[in-house]
């Protein structure tokens, strides 16, 4: 099972805090996490191994985007900030996209995201 970890910087602190309250599904050995390279050094700190792509602007979003299609992720939480501009928004969208075309759980919020974990758990 893999999971897509991504939070703009006003959602990164929310994310961490998210995380630890669940480090007990994350770091079970079936559940691998993949995170845009920012977010992925907090989830780090957080204690989880997880596989970090480029960072958003850089196109990380675009990279896990590409994992969806190729069938490689199987839920992605998205801590989007709705009250911050983003350079990448093109590739944000597309990645939102990409879930639905594939039919993946796309969370972009926490309490969406706590759902989504319920239910793999
Ligand atoms: P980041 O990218 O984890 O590298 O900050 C997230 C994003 O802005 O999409």
């Amino acid at each position: 099972m893999k999971l897509a970890i991504i939070a703009h910087d006003g959602k990164k602190a929310e994310m961490v805090r998210f995380l630890t309250d669940h480090t007990a599904f994350l770091q079970r050995n079936d559940v691998k996490l993949v995170a845009t390279g920012t977010t992925g050094s907090h989830v780090e700190k957080a204690g989880l191994d997880v596989h970090k792509v480029e960072s958003g602007p850089r196109g990380g979003d675009a990279q896990i985007a590409a994992m969806v299609t190729e069938g490689l992720i199987d839920a992605v939480i998205f801590f989007r900030d709705p009250l911050d501009k983003h350079p990448h928004e093109p590739d944000i969208a597309m990645l939102m996209r990409i879930c639905d075309v594939h039919n993946i759980p796309l969370a972009t919020n926490q309490a969406s995201a706590g759902l989504i974990i319920r239910g793999l758990e």
